[in-house]
């Protein structure tokens, strides 16, 4: 006989855990107890020898599918003698590191049951149990129980209760559980918040639908806007009551078989459509396909998310309820307010949400998942650090804004907040540091921010009292934050590339090569530095750049493209003088600006409506394009760094315009000459380091085309490649590295 006291720690509870511990020791026959405290679980088990190995087995290999361990931890301590196992009553420690999981969406058993005429909970759509459901959005305080969820308003019923208190159920301690007797329920309002009269709200609103109407509609993270995506006039209403142009609408559908009718969807991306986290994923449209094409204007692709809601329809409009720019709405007489003049309806419900999350997104690139945006079904996972360090509160970036804190060896990134110069998506930022610093109980030791003096993030951080401050620059947080994920603590070569970020000699980086790991980093090489005419406004306004890079590569004697024709004469005089003149002109290393100038070059964009349209549409424009041919560039040294001109490459690129080539050769050409030359300056650095590693990170990363084509010839000669994955490569992932980089660097 033997007795052990096993310490779990990761995301073990509100996931089915004790049930799980419970079952397995009544199979294999070992006495003892098991009970959930503030760390993780804990268990005492007793047995013979091969009885508590083949539990301890089970423990490590076999625990529930929400569930994940990041400690465990197991002692020999002296018999107790039980006859039984049992659960034991929660205890509250004094250090509360248990996890809170992310929302999930409902698994196979609760959908057998929401599809069974026969069972109680038939068509409730707020079925779920210890191993779905919600989880984040309605935590308000830890520890993680039921009064300190949005679910305290909703007394159980006998039945609910009953399944609650029996560890044999899969109900057992679902902080959640509800049925249509006790638990939350639907309701349908016209647009200034009328009740209408009926048995079914949802049944009724997809009548609404079907008639063309368009329907706010109260989710887990917030409220979506939907539409019947293949109704031209309803989508069209939409936009112009949305004030959205052309950023694409993500689309949501029934299951696997309507979304082939318009997508092409291989086996990784079925995985990611189907798995519990149920982010958007970015699918290649069909030809044919039935959606109408206001959906995704000039974009080869759709965002698809797989619901359950869209039954009888190929596919619905899904698309966060906000106006441009604005945060989620998430609370109902705010919805009100702001969605009255964009729906006709509202299908909402009475359970409120603690914390708003937007809906993640995910392409699947080189084989592999990529988040975009890392939110719902995500959040509040964490990454494992190399080391355990003191605890950081990281806020990240202004544009794509996540924070992220650190509590020993894990790291915690938040949901995607947003731009922070929206005021109210800063008050968002701000409830959630608190939540975030609430929820895992941490007072930060402390607090990184980026270089940028006015980011709004920055300023926050500078304006917190007693408390030792880091800046962390750009690019190098992007470079640590891939190295975290990927979990590499040696130096690696980083090739950052991405739109805009404050640059240690004050201009403005973004087409870096680094060499560094998380306690520093050296700029080893970069994009040529070039004007960018009116500073931000070239952003907006990419053809801006493309004089630029036409005046670099040419002189005075610009070449006569299409695209000057749309810019009057003595606004392009006046352009031209600023760049000459560096008047208002801000010098830029930026690979962002570098496509946003050759989509305008090639007559694709002179002006974008969203950040990275102008780069994303260069991307498509290649679709299909079997091209394999390169432009000319130039690389030169300039003291200890590599300087990519493109001039050399322009010249060419205008040079295929001329001679008429389609835009699908010209944008390969341009992707290919840029993989080329990443291959270029990472084989001169490792000569001259020894470094085999390198990272990949910066908004850039996004296009796949590019990376892919990087990953590939970096592969084939011999560099050990690391890109991202569960963390974006945009600014969205800046906390994670900035976190981490503070943690090392001031101890
Ligand atoms: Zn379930
Ligand atoms: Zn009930
Ligand atoms: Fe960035």
């Amino acid at each position: 006989m033997q007795r052990k006291r096993i310490i779990i720690e990761g995301i073990v509870q509100g996931v089915g855990f004790r049930p799980f511990v419970y079952q397995a020791a009544q199979k294999i026959g070992v006495s003892g107890w098991v009970l959930n405290d503030s760390r993780g679980v804990t268990i005492e088990a007793e047995g013979q020898a091969d009885r508590l190995a083949e539990f301890l087995r089970t423990l490590r290999e076999d625990y529930p599918p929400l569930a994940s361990i990041s400690r465990f931890e197991e002692q020999d301590i002296s018999l107790a003698g039980e006859d039984s196992f049992v659960i034991r009553q929660s205890q509250a420690l004094e250090q509360r590191s248990a996890q809170i999981s992310p929302d999930t969406f409902v698994c196979d058993d609760c959908l057998n049951e929401l599809f069974d005429p026969a069972d109680r909970r038939h068509r409730y759509p707020f079925i779920n149990c210890t191993n779905c459901g919600p989880r984040y959005t309605i935590v308000t305080d830890i520890p993680y129980d039921r009064p300190k969820t949005t679910m305290a308003a909703f007394p159980m019923c006998p039945r609910c209760q009953g399944e609650y208190d029996d560890p044999a159920s899969r109900r057992f301690h679902a902080q959640p559980n509800a049925c249509p007797v006790c638990g939350p329920s639907l309701t349908l309002t016209d647009r200034r918040g009328l009740v209408l009269a009926g048995e079914d709200p949802l049944q009724q609103s997809v009548e609404l639908l079907k008639a063309g109407k368009i329907v706010a509609i109260k989710g887990l993270g917030g409220y979506h806007l939907a539409v019947d995506a293949c109704n031209d006039a309803a989508v069209a209403e939409l936009r112009r009551r949305k004030v959205r142009d052309e950023k694409p609408f993500a689309l949501m559908s029934f299951d696997l078989k309507q979304v082939e009718r318009y997508a092409h969807c291989d086996e990784t991306e079925r995985r990611l459509l189907v798995g519990t986290e149920r982010p958007i994923v970015l699918l290649r449209q069909k030809q044919g396909h039935p959606i109408s094409d206001l959906v995704a204007p000039r974009n080869g692709y759709f965002g698809v998310m797989y619901l359950l809601l869209a039954e009888g329809f190929p596919a619905l409009v899904m698309t966060s309820a906000n106006l441009s720019d604005e945060p989620i709405a998430y609370e109902d007489q705010d919805a009100q307010g702001r969605l009255g003049e964009i729906a006709d309806y509202f299908l909402r419900h009475d359970r409120a949400i603690h914390t708003r999350t937007d809906d993640s997104i995910a392409r699947v690139m080189a084989g592999k998942a990529l988040l975009m945006r890392r939110s719902r079904g995500y959040v509040p996972r964490g990454v494992a650090l190399p080391a355990t360090q003191p605890s950081v509160l990281a806020v990240g970036g202004e544009l794509k804004n996540a924070v992220c804190v650190t509590r020993g060896d894990r790291a915690f990134l938040s949901q995607h907040i947003g731009d922070l110069k929206n005021l109210e998506v800063f008050g968002s930022f701000e409830c959630t540091v608190d939540h975030m610093l609430g929820i895992f109980d941490l007072t930060p030791g402390i607090v990184a921010h980026d270089l940028h003096p006015d980011y709004y993030s920055s300023r926050f951080a500078e304006g917190l009292p007693d408390v030792p401050k880091l800046a962390v620059q750009h690019h190098h947080a992007h470079l640590a934050s891939c190295l975290a994920e990927n979990g590499v603590e040696d130096e690696a070569i980083g090739v950052i590339f991405d739109g805009i970020g404050y640059g240690a000699d004050g201009r403005i980086w973004g087409g870096e090569f680094l060499i560094g790991g998380f306690k520093g980093y050296r700029r080893v090489g970069h994009f040529r530095y070039l004007p960018m005419p009116g500073g931000d406004a070239a952003t907006k306004e990419p053809f801006r750049m493309a004089l630029s890079y036409l005046y670099q590569a040419f002189g005075d004697e610009l070449p006569q493209l299409p695209f000057l024709q749309g810019i009057p004469p003595h606004e392009l005089k006046l352009y031209l003088q600023m760049i000459k003149r560096g008047i208002n002109s801000p010098q830029t290393s930026s690979c962002g600006r570098l496509f946003d100038g050759v989509a305008a070059l090639v007559g694709l964009r002179d002006r974008v409506s969203y950040e990275g349209q102008a780069a994303l549409e260069l991307e498509m424009a290649i679709e299909g394009e079997g091209e394999e041919g390169k432009y000319p560039y130039d690389l030169y040294e300039e003291g200890e760094l590599l300087i990519f001109d493109p001039a050399a490459m322009i010249r060419a690129l205008v040079n295929d315009l001329i001679q008429g080539k389609v835009v699908a050769v010209i944008s390969a050409r341009f992707h290919n000459t840029l993989a080329c030359m990443v291959l270029d300056v990472c084989r001169r650095l490792r000569a001259s380091s020894g470094i085999e590693r390198v990272a990949l990170s910066g908004g850039v990363f996004q296009n796949c085309y590019l990376t892919e084509k990087v990953v590939a010839l970096l592969g084939e000669n011999d560099f050990i490649v690391y890109t991202h994955s569960l963390v974006p490569p945009n600014d969205g992932g800046l906390a994670l590295g900035q976190a981490i980089i503070a943690g090392q660097v001031l101890v």
